[in-house]
């Protein structure tokens, strides 16, 4: 899928002003095109980063920003590079890396602040609670780690050349309120369980989910049973809260303890398939 880039400096001023950039900050940038969003970045920020994989864009920033000495332009593939330490991030993402770029850095940059442009659908299920048709795995991973705010909805017409679909900016910030997992592990790996079912009724989905792990039919009885109480509050597996997830992920966590389940999951980051 070709680039669009944004075409009007009112909605780039917009974004860069939700994130409230001081002479402190350092920033991030994934994407830079022609300068859009960096060119009001560099205007308040200690430093900025900013990561183009295109050479002949790498060449316009460096002619519009070189001479700036608190801009670094860094030429490479954001997905695989070493990312930039930074406590803000600004971009308006490519959209065919939206996800994976996403969890790249909650995972990889400490930042305090992220405001991103995506296509309007990934924001909504970024956003989506419970029940809705947008909520998703893709929605609690991103969830369990951030707080995600509307910004701004921007429409087609202001990017080049003008898109089919229209975008929205977000703020992502840290959560710090509670419940977090005893076991991020076992968190992700239930939320990437289940979440294969999402419309599946919550029992019916902790069955498939637990027989695909080749657990007999007596032990997938004795987890179910020990989650009881949090799957009756959930219909269906896209209707089950952060909170229950949580609550439901630290029952597992307990019967792995105990030998009773063995832990199959991986490391929290995988990225892929959401
Ligand atoms: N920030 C500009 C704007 O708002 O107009 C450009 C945004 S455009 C949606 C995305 C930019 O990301 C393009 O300049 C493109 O060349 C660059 N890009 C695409 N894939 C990338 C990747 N894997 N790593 C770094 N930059 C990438």
């Amino acid at each position: 899928m070709g680039q669009t880039f944004l075409a009007d400096a009112t909605v780039a001023r917009n974004i860069v002003e939700a994130a409230d950039i001081n002479e402190r900050d350092v920033v991030l940038e994934i994407g830079g095109g022609l300068g859009i969003l960096t060119r009001w970045l560099v205007r308040s920020a200690k430093r900025v980063f900013v990561i183009e994989i295109s050479r002949q864009l790498v060449r316009a920033l460096t002619e519009r920003f070189g001479n700036r000495d608190n801009v670094q332009i860094i030429r490479g593939d954001a997905l695989r590079i070493p990312l930039p330490r930074a406590n803000k991030v600004v971009s308006n993402l490519p959209y065919h890396i939206s996800s994976e770029m996403t969890f790249r850095l909650i995972r990889e940059v400490p930042f305090r602040l992220a405001v991103l442009m995506y296509q309007e659908e990934f924001a909504e299920r970024l956003l989506a609670d419970p029940g809705s048709r947008e909520y998703s795995r893709l929605t609690v991973d991103v969830r369990y780690k951030m707080e995600v705010e509307r910004v701004l909805h921007v429409p087609a017409e202001k990017f080049y050349p003008v898109p089919a679909v229209d975008s929205m900016v977000v703020k992502l910030q840290p959560r710090q309120r509670g419940p977090f997992a005893k076991n991020e592990d076992v968190f992700y790996w239930l939320v990437r369980g289940v979440f294969a079912y999402p419309n599946k009724t919550t029992r019916k989905a902790f069955r498939l989910w637990l027989k695909s792990l080749n657990l007999e039919g007596d032990s997938i009885d004795r987890v179910l049973a020990a989650c009881h109480d949090h799957l009756e509050q959930a219909e269906r597996v896209r209707h089950l809260s952060l909170e229950t997830l949580v609550s439901i992920a630290d029952i597992l966590w307990e019967l792995v303890e105990q030998g009773t389940l063995p832990f199959l999951g991986g490391k929290t980051s995988e990225t892929r398939g959401r």
